[in-house]
């Protein structure tokens, strides 16, 4: 069925249960979908502007930044137009070309891509490599001391993707962040699968900067949306406002996410608020669903004990079943579908990952029956 000829109807979170990482935990809420409808009109969110997006008193935009700041532990936020526009800013405002940025190995493209068009040098964090994929904190020292040998200074700025989105790794940000006190180097956290998932406080962890994603982790949708949040000291010089024009933050060119995904964000982030409280039940199914699959054959990657909900697989299981299947590659995605399960790229079936945020009992059940009634049918 179409909704306007071209364009399918989407239906995957009516009918399916949903498994794609980018997708389990931007999950808009009913509030949210309601906002973005109300909010659907080109510029409508400007109806009461005064000047400046994310000073905006109708619809609630500056309160609801300065709860954004409590709920992670830092001292401002406005908002971008995802996690990478955040940490572009970021990287913008306090580096020059030329100059070195340190980053894990698990980093994001976006983390890359950023660096790479604020023109800096790039050093990376190795991982432990396969199975683990582990980033040591205590490597961070070694990379900063890598670049004052090689450069004569310091770094000026170290990112570190809290979690990552292949692994769905957690690496002690803390830990991380003390190197970067100690150092004093700027450090940046990417929480683009950690924060409005999972609790997540800037202060304890030590973090300058935090990047979110909205449309990933912040169960919001109608485009997209993401926020920048600092600490007070980096305020002037991150947050700086245009010479002309007076009220406009030049990193995010005055407005960023001026539509309904700011509404949207908005209108769910009550509903982020509680959901972050069940963390432990969210990392517990995943464990279970990982242990029950590993079962019947998958081995999953990444540090043990498991830590979020986005696991890796590695399944020669599934591939060898794709050798004689009639589907070929497809089989996988088509056996699932057939179950009500989707989520995982059509054509994969040696590597994969799932997410089982927001899952209930009854999906969670389903979802471990689903791979292990494919595997039993077929293998
Ligand atoms: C998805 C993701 C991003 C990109 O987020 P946007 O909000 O779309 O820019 C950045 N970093 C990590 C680690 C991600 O997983």
């Amino acid at each position: 069925m179409n909704v306007t000829p071209g364009i399918e109807l989407r239906d995957r979170e009516e009918d399916y249960l949903n498994i794609n990482p980018l997708q389990t935990a931007g999950r808009a809420t009913l509030e949210a979908r309601k906002a973005v409808l109300s909010y659907v009109d080109g510029y409508s969110i400007c109806d009461w502007c005064k000047g400046a997006l994310c000073e905006m008193e109708k619809p609630p935009v500056k309160k609801f930044l300065d709860d954004v700041s409590v709920f992670l532990g830092m001292d401002a936020s406005i908002l971008t137009d995802g996690a990478r526009e955040a940490k572009y800013a970021v990287l913008h405002a306090i580096t020059s070309p030329g100059d070195a940025v340190v980053v894990d190995e698990n980093k994001h493209y976006t983390t890359y891509v950023a660096c790479e068009r604020a023109g800096v040098r790039i050093y990376e964090v190795a991982s432990s490599g396969h199975p683990e994929y582990k980033i040591n904190p205590e490597d961070y020292a070694k990379v900063f001391e890598q670049v004052k040998a090689e450069t004569g200074g310091l770094p000026k700025l170290a990112i570190l993707t809290h979690v990552d989105g292949s692994y769905g790794n957690m690496v002690d940000a803390k830990a991380v962040g003390k190197i970067c006190r100690d150092y004093k180097v700027p450090f940046l956290m990417n929480c683009a699968y950690s924060s409005g998932r999972m609790p997540v406080n800037g202060k304890e962890l030590l973090a300058d900067f935090i990047s979110s994603s909205g449309h990933k982790s912040w169960a919001s949708g109608g485009g997209n949306v993401g926020l920048l949040s600092i600490s007070e000291s980096w305020k002037e010089k991150v947050f700086k406002l245009s010479g002309k024009y007076k009220v406009k933050p030049l990193e995010i060119l005055g407005c960023s996410s001026r539509g309904s995904s700011t509404l949207a964000l908005m209108a769910s982030f009550p509903h982020v608020k509680e959901r972050i409280k069940n963390w432990d039940k969210e990392v517990e199914n995943a464990r279970h669903v990982v242990s029950e699959l590993e079962k019947i054959g998958l081995v999953n990657l990444g540090t043990k004990p498991r830590q979020h909900d986005v696991n890796f697989f590695e399944s020669e299981v599934l591939y060898k079943i794709s050798q004689t299947h009639k589907d070929k590659n497809f089989f996988l995605y088509n056996e699932l579908k057939k179950r009500g399960v989707v989520g995982i790229k059509a054509g994969l079936t040696k590597n994969f990952k799932m997410s089982t945020y927001g899952k209930t009992n009854e999906q969670i059940k389903h979802l471990v029956w689903s791979f292990t009634d494919i595997v039993e049918k077929f293998r």
